[in-house]
């Protein structure tokens, strides 16, 4: 493709807010070093601990997304302080982000910390949220066999079905036979679904289902279903279930330029305001941002400030896509609408552009979407003009992975 020879990387980022701003993920922890082993300083910080459903695996409140750090001296310095749970994913870095765990935690006692991986299935309909028969009992296993090898463990403490895009996916049966059997063998203390949409309708699939010990879920105050989303968690909290809250930070920026950012302490306190929620993994990429989201443990409550942001924040456009869906049908293409959006706030809310190429090249797009509508049908419940976002962000396509990662 010509135009691919002159897109590259810094092409893509020259013309977007994050060449601007020059904002890389993780710059400011390079050349950082820690010491391993018992985290020292925890015995000065406050901790505040929940336990975690029927696991009964007792965490911090604030814990750590994995994604989106790829510096171990990251990670060394979150054990060090004392968090415990570290979440990462198959698919998270094109499986580097297991990889630097496996290696630095080798170094770690393994009663210190627990971690959870995920799997997504293959075979997945976007646009139905349903599996093909691609999906199988055999192709969970080897992702998961997989990420064993990389995270050089024995055991995980919580294995993810990681983003099933319906009920019916949720409780998918191959899926499921694969997770119980690897429970069995003790590779997996605990089972869980994560989700990104459709959370009440998940949760209820994962209470019904039996199976799973663990619901994953994105929760955060810009979500315009709370009073429904906190009925379901508290619904699977009685029926024993841990609950861990991402997405805390609904998208980290108000605005693609960055000038208006979320107030992490604040996002991250209200999704913890909820004594259902027993953790939350807010993606750290930088000593800063450990340092702020643990220190809410200093003091729990929401200041009047901070409760001023979350009520003028509910109310803003952001870059945070509440997944609820309804632009699907709306959209005469049935382009993924919520996936595009996601793929966004991965572009200009964390800056992974990785994450966000991934996931768009997983969409099978057809090319240039958006351009040859005279007019848009979506009307956004969030106010996106979701057609300039996606001209905006399937740009990225163009750029060649290698340039990316
Ligand atoms: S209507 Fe808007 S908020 Fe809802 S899923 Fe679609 S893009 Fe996201
Ligand atoms: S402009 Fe894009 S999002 Fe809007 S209807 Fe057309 S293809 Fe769908």
């Amino acid at each position: 493709m010509e135009k691919q020879s002159k897109l590259n990387r810094r092409g893509f980022l020259k013309s977007s807010v994050i060449g601007a701003t020059g904002i890389v993920v993780g710059q400011n922890v390079l050349g950082r070093t820690t010491k391993t082993n018992i985290p020292e300083e925890e015995k000065n910080e406050k901790i505040i601990y929940r336990t975690l459903g029927k696991t009964g695996i007792k965490l911090p409140i604030v814990n750590m997304g994995v994604m989106r750090a790829d510096n171990p001296n990251l990670v060394k310095a979150a054990l060090k302080k004392g968090i415990k749970h570290l979440d990462t994913a198959h698919g998270y870095q094109g499986g580097r982000n297991e990889e630097m765990l496996g290696k630095l935690l080798m170094d770690y006692p393994r009663d210190l910390y627990t971690i959870a991986t995920k799997i997504h299935q293959p075979g997945l309909d976007r646009k139905t949220g349903l599996y093909s028969d691609e999906a199988t009992e055999e192709t969970f296993l080897n992702m998961f066999e997989i990420s064993m090898k990389r995270l050089n463990l024995e055991y995980v403490d919580i294995l993810f079905h990681h983003m099933p895009g319906s009920r019916e996916s949720t409780l998918h049966e191959p899926t499921l036979n694969a997770m119980k059997k690897v429970k069995k063998s003790g590779k997996a203390k605990f089972l869980g679904v994560s989700t990104h949409n459709r959370e009440p309708e998940m949760i209820q699939a994962a209470i019904d289902s039996g199976v799973y010990d663990v619901v994953l879920v994105a929760y955060n105050f810009k979500q315009d279903n709370v009073e429904e989303m906190n009925e379901a968690i508290d619904k699977a909290a009685k029926a024993g279930l841990g609950i861990i809250a991402m997405k805390t930070m609904a998208g980290g920026f108000y605005d693609k330029e960055r000038q208006h950012p979320v107030n992490t302490k604040a996002a991250l306190k209200w999704a913890l305001q909820n004594p259902n929620v027993h953790t939350a993994i807010p993606g750290f990429t930088s000593f800063d941002h450990l340092e702020e989201s643990f220190s809410i443990m200093e003091n729990p409550e929401l200041t009047n400030e901070e409760k001023e942001h979350i009520k003028k924040g509910e109310s803003l456009v952001s870059l945070y896509c509440k997944g609820c869906r309804e632009c699907v049908e709306q959209c005469t293409k049935t382009l993924p609408v919520p996936d595009l959006m996601r793929a966004y706030m991965y572009t200009y809310g964390y800056s992974n552009l990785e994450k966000a190429h991934q996931l768009l090249v997983s969409l099978d797009l057809p090319e240039n979407p958006c351009t040859d509508c005279r007019e848009c049908t979506v009307n956004c419940t969030s106010g996106f003009n979701v057609a300039e976002k996606i001209k905006d962000v399937s740009r990225l396509i163009e750029v060649p992975e290698d340039f990316i990662a």
